[in-house]
């Protein structure tokens, strides 16, 4: 039995969460597959081949708590004894595992794209933010293993209604002390940069915060949504969250316009699930040309609004 952390925002499963039980099913081959969901009930897991799904309750799953959820899913691997343990390759998937592998001691493959199961677990995983992809075996009696977003689809499988299990696991003062104190919503009704099919990513190239009017104008032409690279959130000219890269968003959009960002290889690990990627740049050299579909080599202040303009016309 393969048991399957989902991760849901308010009880809408996570797209990478719906990923990582295509994973473990396939991983499953056949064989039952658990879930674990926390806080409350997520809809819509009728097609994603869950035979049975568990549900952790507890008042102090309102906010995120890792330490309190990686409690959760130490409380079902005791009792329910799967071979592994899978969850999305997300920041809040790897850091859950990873509070189970040191509860455990179990061993942890994070950011895995396949596994075959055996003794030991055979796994091809994502290293250095994905510039590498490396074969390796784990060795213990439960493998935990993360899936790396976009890797594999969230095919659905038959309809079949899983059977709900609620449970109360015991947490302690220590499993609550580092939790979510506030969430602040992003953009209302903006488009996530996870799940958006065209993004507009902007670099230190913009100049500014104000030189990101033409890319949000680009963007909601497209229907997309608007990215950045680090040097941009560092520099305050947008949030954290717009950031795309090895330590910002990953995104598989099917165009990603990338204006004046130079390629660095913490910022194309975000990208590397975008099918078609139009680079615009002034610098005939710089290393997003390596990587682009289409390449643009200009003044992005000029050519942003010319598409602009062509698109309204
Ligand atoms: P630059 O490298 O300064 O490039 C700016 C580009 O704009 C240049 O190519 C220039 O030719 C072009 N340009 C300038 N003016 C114009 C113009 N008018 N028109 C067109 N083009 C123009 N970076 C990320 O993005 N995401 C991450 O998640 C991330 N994680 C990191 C993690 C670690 C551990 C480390 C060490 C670094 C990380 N970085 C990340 C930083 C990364 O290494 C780069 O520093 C960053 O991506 C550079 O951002 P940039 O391309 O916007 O800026």
């Amino acid at each position: 039995m393969i048991l399957c952390l989902v991760e849901h925002d308010r009880g809408t499963p996570d797209e990478a969460s719906l990923q990582a039980l295509a994973f473990a099913r396939r991983y499953a081959d056949g064989g039952p597959v658990h879930a674990l969901a926390v806080g409350l009930e997520p809809a819509g897991l009728d097609e994603h081949g869950v035979s049975t799904l568990h549900v952790a309750e507890h008042d102090a799953f309102g906010a995120y708590a890792p330490a309190a959820v990686s409690q959760a899913v130490v409380a079902l691997l005791e009792r329910l004894a799967p071979t592994a343990v899978v969850a999305a390759g997300t920041e809040r998937g790897n850091e859950v595992l990873a509070h189970v592998a040191a509860r455990t001691g179990l061993p942890l493959a994070a950011n895995c794209i396949a596994a075959t199961p055996g003794e030991p677990v055979s796994v091809t995983r994502v290293r250095w933010g994905g510039s590498l992809l490396e074969d390796a075996l784990v060795h213990g009696p439960v493998a935990l293993l993360t899936v790396q977003p976009h890797a594999v689809p969230a095919e659905p499988a038959p309809v079949r209604a899983p059977a709900v299990e609620r449970f109360t696991p015991e947490l302690s003062e220590q499993d609550l002390a580092v939790r979510v104190s506030e969430h602040v919503d992003a953009v209302e009704g903006g488009i996530s940069l996870a799940e958006a099919k065209v993004v507009v990513s902007g670099g230190r190239g913009v100049g500014g915060e104000a030189g990101f009017g033409p890319l949000e104008e680009l963007a909601a032409l497209l229907g997309g949504a608007v990215g950045c690279s680090r040097a941009v959130t560092s520099a305050g000219w947008r949030p954290h969250a717009d950031q795309v890269g090895q330590t910002g968003t990953k995104v598989a959009p099917e165009l990603y316009i990338a204006c004046g960002i130079s390629g660095a290889t913490q910022h194309v690990a975000g990208l590397k699930g975008a099918k078609t990627l139009l680079a615009i740049n002034s610098d005939p050299e710089a290393p997003i040309f390596g990587h682009a579909d289409y390449a643009v080599v200009g003044d992005l202040h000029e050519i942003v609004p010319a598409i602009v303009e062509e698109l309204r016309r």
